[in-house]
């Protein structure tokens, strides 16, 4: 069993701010938001980051892809515009090691990356 955080949200070990779920994705709110909307859309399955996806486990990443209009458009933000991040290692700033995308929106967000 793994004891990543994310995993452990997945199982309803630690609550969460649910948005949307299905069979395997789960979308809910980050704990400390960093814009009015501040949404994470995680896969079910344990993957550590974008730079564990290959082909036999990237389709997860169209299916997120594919949700992110619907979460986006529930959450009022469709129109104004948002920002979808994945943090990826150390120097990307990934302090869960799980695969996830910060949806981000509310406000006018800053132009700069890094
Ligand atoms: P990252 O830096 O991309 O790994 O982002 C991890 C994100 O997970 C951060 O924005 C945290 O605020 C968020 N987070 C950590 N624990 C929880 C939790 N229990 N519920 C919701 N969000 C969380
Ligand atoms: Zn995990």
């Amino acid at each position: 069993m793994n004891d990543c955080i994310f995993c452990k949200i997945v199982r309803g070990e630690i609550p969460c701010s649910l948005i949307y779920q299905d069979d395997k994705v789960m979308a809910f709110k980050d704990i400390n938001p960093l814009a009015p909307v501040h949404i994470l859309i995680i896969s079910k399955q344990h993957i550590e980051s974008v730079q564990s996806l290959d082909k036999n486990n990237s389709q997860i990443v169209a299916h997120i892809f594919e949700k992110i209009p619907y979460i986006a458009k529930e959450a009022d933000i469709a129109k104004s515009g948002y920002r979808v991040i994945s943090n990826i290692g150390k120097d990307g700033g990934q302090v869960v090691p799980h695969l996830h995308f910060h949806i981000l929106g509310g406000r006018a967000l800053c132009t700069a990356l890094g």
